[in-house]
């Protein structure tokens, strides 16, 4: 799984490189497809419940399962999720990254960027043998909700092994010291999706692009993360 979170990684950083003003989001696609093959990994969204692409690219007010095409294109101020899996020997990893496009994005924007990360660092940082799930949905939400965002609801992280969606789920809310309690060895997603006004999202047409409701700004930053006997390993990084 280290391996699988490796290629996720390097994944995740070429396509960052690549994007900005006027790239489109299959040019991050076609990068990430290329790059998965010559890593000796297969993607693991491309087919997955018949998804058509490697990387979900969710631009603005989409949250996350975006599909990548030659008509979306970047424009300075845009923000981009890209989330990105990967199988090798059966095994997989999952990440997931936010990118401003150019360099003159909104102040709350920004904000909305680096409290998601933060509500991710946050909820890492409560991984340990004998917490629990609430634990770390309590400490995502915390953050994200004291900088006046909302958490979504809709979708959660998740178990991770040898299948990319295994139980159990993983939100990013909840009660402290509710909820199952974390062992060494467990591999969890922890992926908060953020947005910068209501919690709640809808589906478009294409019946994968799931929206914030109110139009409002959407981030997502996501770890693959093993239990230890210490603590955390994210095995994403
Ligand atoms: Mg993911
Ligand atoms: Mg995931």
């Amino acid at each position: 799984m280290r391996r699988a979170g490796r290629v996720v990684r390097e994944v995740l950083e070429l396509v960052r490189s690549r994007v900005k003003p006027g790239a489109t989001t299959l040019d991050l696609e076609n990068a990430a497809e290329q790059r998965i093959a010559d890593l000796g990994a297969k993607p693991a969204f491309k087919g997955y419940h018949g998804f058509p692409c490697v990387l979900c690219t969710s631009v603005n007010s989409e949250v996350v399962h975006g599909i990548p095409s030659s008509r979306r294109v970047l424009r300075e101020g845009d923000i981009v999720s890209i989330d990105c899996g990967a199988i090798v020997e059966g095994y997989y990893g999952d990440a997931a990254i936010t990118v401003a496009v150019g360099a003159n994005i909104d102040p709350d924007t920004a904000r909305l960027l680096r409290v998601t990360e933060e509500s991710l660092k946050s909820g890492i940082a409560a991984v340990k043998p004998g917490a629990t799930l609430g634990d770390i949905g309590a400490a995502v939400q915390s953050v994200v909700e004291a900088e006046g965002f909302s958490v979504v609801r809709d979708f959660v992280g998740h178990g991770i092994g040898s299948h990319m969606h295994e139980d159990p789920q993983v939100p990013n809310f909840g009660e402290a010291g509710r909820g199952m309690k974390l062992r060494p060895g467990m591999v969890i997603a922890i992926e908060p999706m953020v947005n910068a006004g209501k919690p709640e999202v809808r589906v478009l047409k294409d019946g994968w692009t799931a929206v914030t409701d109110d139009g409002s700004m959407s981030a997502h930053f996501e770890h693959t993360v093993a239990v230890t006997d210490t603590g955390a390993k994210i095995l994403t990084e």
